[in-house]
């Protein structure tokens, strides 16, 4: 066992391929429903809105998948990310756990979106598409896009939660910076924007609103333009596998391997990316790892949605998938972790969560901060609101084994720093946060507007 505070990696450690989960998961993928027929949607259906490539991603039952030369290169401007053992934040909790956390941060976007925002430009312009749409919450993963958009030469169109549009100007003029045009969403470019700015002229907005909009301009648009998503997709989460197969042989440095790997989930990208590669280590390789993710109390989807078919939008022009969901037509309280106010969850996360395979949990907004700013003030990183609900967990372990006296390992991914979410921080410190929590009537309705509600079993 070392005591070294950060564990580096060589350029030469990159890893060469994704990891897919998918190919080791003891139940058998749920098939994907186009939002018109509810039948298994083909892959012309997909391709008016990805790329081929990211379709044969999407679908692949390989375990293995090379990343291109010219993504891995690009990947160096940033990787490998650190693993710092939080010896400063352990002494201050006066816990014998070793905390370790993936610094995701430290990537130029600030966030661990860029891992695919990378690969998805790359793959988008080899294949010709002309410009990209998307949605973004917080405004990490417009920026990570922006920035990889830009480095491909193509324009973007970024379709901004209103409530994080209003909340965090300078997200915006930061993707403005990279040349992306970004839109405070629901906006009346769009007939899906339109019709709920008819039902309610100061919706806050939501990531389900915001990717109806950029969904529709790229099916619109006659291939010109195809849309991006930065979470929940398969793809996507291929393309985090990076931080955990880095955090393997970090850990393997270190000379200890966790006992407990966690991470926040919003549609569960970054949370997969960390977790998945312990989770292959469980299946195969003999590892009882416990894999933890966290969510915040105000979206609830793993802990308290239901497991069925659900729209990915609220429109409902994205494909059905099944998940953990709180029904497409959810909008979330304002919480201040924009990236964690979406109403699903990836469907490889859900049906690993159904296997018993994952835990979860869900903490409130409150004691959350009061998490990220210990952690600030004992490590100096000041890290992003998402990212807290991770931390908060973290430290409730290294708490709990303060208690029983044991010498706990814990891994956390800090999946982004919190320089661009001051006013959150600030609302917090001026005592404005308040803590969300859902109606019981809200939960026990859900099912009645599924798209296969007829089918589902009553809970
Ligand atoms: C987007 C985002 C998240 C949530 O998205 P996942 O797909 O669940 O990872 C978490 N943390 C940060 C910093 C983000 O930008």
């Amino acid at each position: 066992m070392s005591d070294q505070y950060r564990l580096l990696l060589n350029e030469s450690d990159i890893p060469r391929q994704w990891y897919n989960a998918v190919a080791d998961s003891p139940a058998a993928p749920a098939p994907v429903l186009n939002p018109q027929t509810k039948e298994p949607v083909t892959p012309e259906f997909l391709s008016a809105l990805f790329p081929m490539e990211l379709i044969m991603q999407e679908v692949s039952s390989d375990r293995f998948i090379d990343i291109p030369e010219e993504v891995r290169e690009i990947y160096k401007l940033y990787r490998p990310t650190p693993l710092m053992r939080a010896i400063r934040l352990e002494k201050a909790l006066g816990t014998p756990a070793h905390i370790y956390y993936k610094y995701e941060g430290a990537s130029p976007s600030g966030s661990h979106k860029l891992n695919t925002a990378i690969p998805q430009a790359y793959f988008n312009k080899i294949s010709g598409t002309k410009a990209l749409t998307t949605e973004t919450g917080a405004g990490q993963w417009g920026t990570a896009l922006s920035i990889s958009c830009s480095f491909f030469d193509m324009p973007l169109e970024v379709y901004m939660v209103r409530v994080s549009y209003d909340q965090k100007p300078y997200r915006r003029f930061l993707m403005e910076a990279y040349n992306a045009q970004v839109f405070a969403s629901p906006t009346n470019l769009t007939q899906s924007g339109r019709a709920i700015l008819a039902q309610d002229p100061n919706s806050p907005g939501s990531l389900g609103i915001a990717i109806s909009e950029a969904v529709e301009v790229a099916a619109l648009s006659n291939g010109q333009k195809k849309y991006s998503l930065g979470s929940v997709l398969n793809h996507v989460l291929i393309h985090q596998s990076v931080i955990g197969e880095e955090a393997l042989k970090q850990m393997d440095m270190a000379g200890e391997y966790p006992d407990v790997v966690i991470g926040c989930v919003g549609g569960g990208s970054n949370f997969a990316g960390i977790a998945y590669p312990f989770l292959r280590e469980n299946l195969r390789n003999g590892q009882r790892t416990r894999l933890l993710a966290v969510e915040p109390n105000a979206t609830p989807s793993l802990t308290r949605g239901v497991y069925d078919f659900d729209y990915g939008d609220t429109a409902k022009m994205a494909p059905i998938v099944k998940m953990h969901t709180l029904g497409s037509d959810f909008i979330p309280a304002p919480i201040h972790a924009g990236g964690l106010r979406y109403h699903g969850m990836a469907p490889s996360l859900s049906s690993f969560y159904d296997q018993g395979l994952i835990e979860a949990i869900a903490v409130p907004q409150i004691s959350t901060f009061e998490a990220g700013l210990l952690f600030a003030k004992t490590e100096a990183i000041l890290p992003a609101p998402e990212s807290a609900h991770a931390i908060r967990a973290a430290i409730d372990e290294a708490l709990k084994a303060k208690e029983t006296g044991e010498k706990r390992v814990i891994l956390f991914n800090l999946s982004g720093h919190g320089n661009f979410d001051l006013s959150s921080y600030n609302a917090y410190l001026s005592g404005r946060l308040v803590d969300y929590d859902l109606p019981e009537e809200q939960i026990s309705s859900i099912r009645e507007h599924l798209p296969l509600s007829q089918s589902a079993p009553v809970a």
